[in-house]
């Protein structure tokens, strides 16, 4: 499901832009909120949430998705 950009809190930075290893989002012109261009491409690595500086990013998981997440941290005790 395609993430959500809050334009209230974004900063217009385009980090989420230039990092997104899918080219989900879209910055036509500096200092714009960037467009969410190509949602279905996003494969919900959580990157952009975590390295927007403003927290303006919201994913929407899958609920498949959801039933199949690990926590790694639990794998090796
Ligand atoms: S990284 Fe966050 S603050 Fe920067 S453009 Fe993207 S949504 Fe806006
Ligand atoms: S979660 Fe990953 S693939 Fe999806 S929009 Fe963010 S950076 Fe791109």
């Amino acid at each position: 499901m395609p993430p959500v950009i809050d334009a209230g809190k974004c900063s217009r930075c385009g980090l989420c832009a230039a990092i997104c290893p899918l080219g989900v989002f879209e910055q036509t012109e500096r200092k714009t909120v960037p467009a969410v261009r190509y949602g279905e491409e996003c494969w919900h690595c959580n990157a952009c949430r975590l390295d927007c500086p403003s927290g303006a990013i919201t994913l929407r998981i899958p609920l498949n998705y959801q039933l199949l997440h690990t926590d790694a941290s639990q794998l090796h005790r």
